[in-house]
């Protein structure tokens, strides 16, 4: 791409919002230049708005850069929101009526029937829905977003197994603080402790799973119909859910056929060469005590998916535990991934 395209995010300041920051600091196509967050921040520069919590500096680029109120005005045309879920439903309506496209983190219009829960290597197809929701909406740009930082680490396993026939899933979730924001668990709830709530997210699991395993059919996207149930616990970790799952499958490709799938599985983004595409979005390890948050997190710089323990399940046919570093294929780098395939595939113009 000989130049580079201008980019804004929604909610720089907090967690999924520095990871943006951080990610699309060099990155090849987009140019950060725009910045949004509550009236709290808006009129500082962002370096007064903004409690770094991230590994290193701040990038240089954007300390001095004003915050804005999260309008539509003289925003970029390709904005990445990651605005607080109270708030997110007016603001990234508002953006996308006035022709931007905004790539969300946020959960508001994950489930709306004509908005893609677009996972790049999953269901790229599903993006055929925008030409809808645009004509449904009178929109002249567009919504599309990422899932729950838990559903990712579960589809991104369950993904090569479709071939086989998904019946039924088991999960249960191990999830780090990250994963409830800046400043999230408070100490004293999760210091040597696992708390085996999180408002929501058992719901989003089931039925996100549903809608990105589903099927585009004319202009709808039609779930997977197979069952999914999940447990999800809060654990002091600080990157990185970890996902066990049990899963029932029409054929049974035994476990070395399973870890076969899983390691050669690849979609539209390796294809494409897409810059934020990992070489490989999953890798199968044999090691008997991997994935770990650690030690694991970080492959593919936060875009690979890490498998382990694949193996026959009692009650099910087979079991196998996933880790997905939360804020980066969780949420920030994801949606940096889909907003590079919504340009390759010619929905948003250059
Ligand atoms: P966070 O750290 O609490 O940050 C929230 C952001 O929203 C801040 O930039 C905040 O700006 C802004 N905001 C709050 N009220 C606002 C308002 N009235 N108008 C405009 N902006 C407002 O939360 P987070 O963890 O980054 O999560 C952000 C979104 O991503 C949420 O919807 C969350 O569900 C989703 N998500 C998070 C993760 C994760 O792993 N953390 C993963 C996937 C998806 P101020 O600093 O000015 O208050």
């Amino acid at each position: 791409m000989e130049k580079r395209i201008d980019v804004g995010v929604l909610g720089a300041t907090g967690m999924v919002g520095q990871q943006f920051i951080r990610l699309l600091e060099n990155h090849p196509w987009f140019r950060l230049t725009w910045l949004g967050a509550s009236d709290r921040s808006a009129g500082k520069r962002y370096k007064e708005a903004t409690n770094w919590r991230l590994d290193g500096e701040m990038p240089a680029g954007v300390a001095d850069l004003p915050v804005h109120e999260c309008k539509p005005g003289d925003a970029p045309p390709i904005v990445f929101s990651a605005t607080d879920a109270s708030v997110a439903t007016e603001i990234e309506q508002a953006f996308a009526n006035a022709g931007h496209w905004v790539i969300s983190n946020s959960r508001n219009h994950r489930m709306d029937l004509d908005v893609p829960l677009l996972v790049a290597e999953i269901n790229a197809e599903h993006l055929r829905v925008l030409p809808t929701q645009q004509r449904l909406r009178g929109w002249t740009g567009g919504i599309v977003t990422n899932p729950n930082c838990s559903t990712i680490g579960l589809v991104m396993g369950l993904a090569p197994l479709r071939q086989f026939g998904i019946r039924k899933v088991v999960v249960a979730t191990m999830q780090a603080v990250s994963g409830a924001g800046y400043p999230g668990v408070p100490s004293m709830d999760i210091l040597g402790n696992v708390v085996p709530y999180i408002g929501g997210e058992e719901e989003k699991m089931q039925t996100e799973t549903q809608k990105i395993l589903g099927n585009f059919d004319a202009d709808r996207i039609a779930p997977m119909g197979a069952n999914v149930s999940a447990h999800c616990n809060r654990v002091p970790a600080i990157d990185g859910h970890t996902v066990v799952a049990s899963v029932e499958l029409e054929t049974k490709p035994g476990v070395e056929g399973l870890k076969k799938a899983m390691a050669e599985f690849a979609g539209r983004p390796q294809e494409l060469k897409l810059p934020f595409a990992p070489e490989r979005p999953l890798v199968v390890t044999d090691a008997p005590d991997r994935p770990q948050t650690r030690r694991d997190a970080l492959a593919g710089n936060g875009m690979t998916v890490t498998v382990g323990r694949v193996r026959e399940c009692t009650v099910f046919d087979y079991k196998f535990t996933a880790l997905v570093h939360n804020t980066i294929r969780g949420a920030a780098g994801a949606a940096i991934l889909n907003a590079e395939l919504l340009l390759e595939e010619g929905y948003v113009q250059r």
